[in-house]
């Protein structure tokens, strides 16, 4: 069970969100617009938020999702969150992960996908980070360490054997754990740090993709394929 905080300005859907929310065990405050999202997070503790980017002006002053999100992690920066936005909203998602969104869902949703994608949202939230102490039951079978400079990394302590481009590419992931790299923001970095290699179209950026996950086979890390939007690293559930 898990005590949740519910942003979202359309009464109805709050309403049922909430119903289904507790339903499913959980306790759940809902807030209708930004600064009553705000005043919650002040005042209480919450294991998760569920936000709606598109909120309404408090007296006239800009508070949409996103701000609620980029405030959240000036604060509280490892509550998770899972963010709604309207459907086929590419740039509002976008923005929602690199603003620090756990997950997202499009409006309009299904509710046990929901529930499912909050289950599996709070579930990684209470997994360790990924330097976290290896004594730890839930520590990964291997923990990956990379090189800064060169084109080295390690699985435990075994080291992988990389390409300039699968380490860049690795290390791009790594950089922005849980966020979404995008296919330009991996051929701008091969740019700069893997410039011997030809041209890059999209069909070698899949490959390498491809590679990099056999590579990681095993070592509970994933990368995920995000539809229209790019690549994130994460944790793999099995
Ligand atoms: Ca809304």
């Amino acid at each position: 069970m898990s005590h949740l905080l519910l942003v979202e300005d359309d009464a109805l859907l709050q309403d049922g969100l909430r119903a289904q929310l507790v339903s499913a065990g959980h306790t759940a405050e809902a807030a209708s617009n930004g600064q009553q999202a705000l005043t919650f997070l002040e005042t209480q503790r919450f294991d998760g938020v569920v936000l709606d980017l598109g909120l309404p002006p408090v007296h006239g002053i800009d508070m949409d999702g996103i701000h609620v999100l980029r405030t959240i992690r000036q604060r509280l920066s490892n509550l998770p969150v899972l963010i709604l936005t309207a459907r086929d909203d590419i740039d509002d998602r976008v923005q929602g992960l690199n603003a620090g969104a756990d997950d997202y869902l499009t409006k309009p949703f299904d509710m046990a996908e929901l529930l499912a994608r909050l289950a599996a949202m709070l579930r990684r939230s209470r997994m360790p980070a990924f330097d976290s102490a290896p004594e730890s039951e839930h520590s990964f079978k291997h923990r990956l360490r990379i090189d800064p400079d060169l084109p080295l990394a390690w699985l435990g302590e075994e080291a992988m054997d990389l390409t300039q481009r699968e380490w860049s590419l690795l290390k791009l992931l790594l950089d922005h754990i849980g966020q979404v790299v995008s296919r330009e923001d991996v051929f701008s970095v091969w740019q700069t740090q893997a410039p011997e290699v030809g041209a890059s179209g999209s069909n070698a950026l899949e490959v390498y993709i491809h590679r990099l996950r056999r590579k990681l086979h095993d070592s509970g890390l994933n990368i995920r394929n995000i539809r229209g939007l790019g690549y994130m690293l994460e944790l793999h559930h099995p």
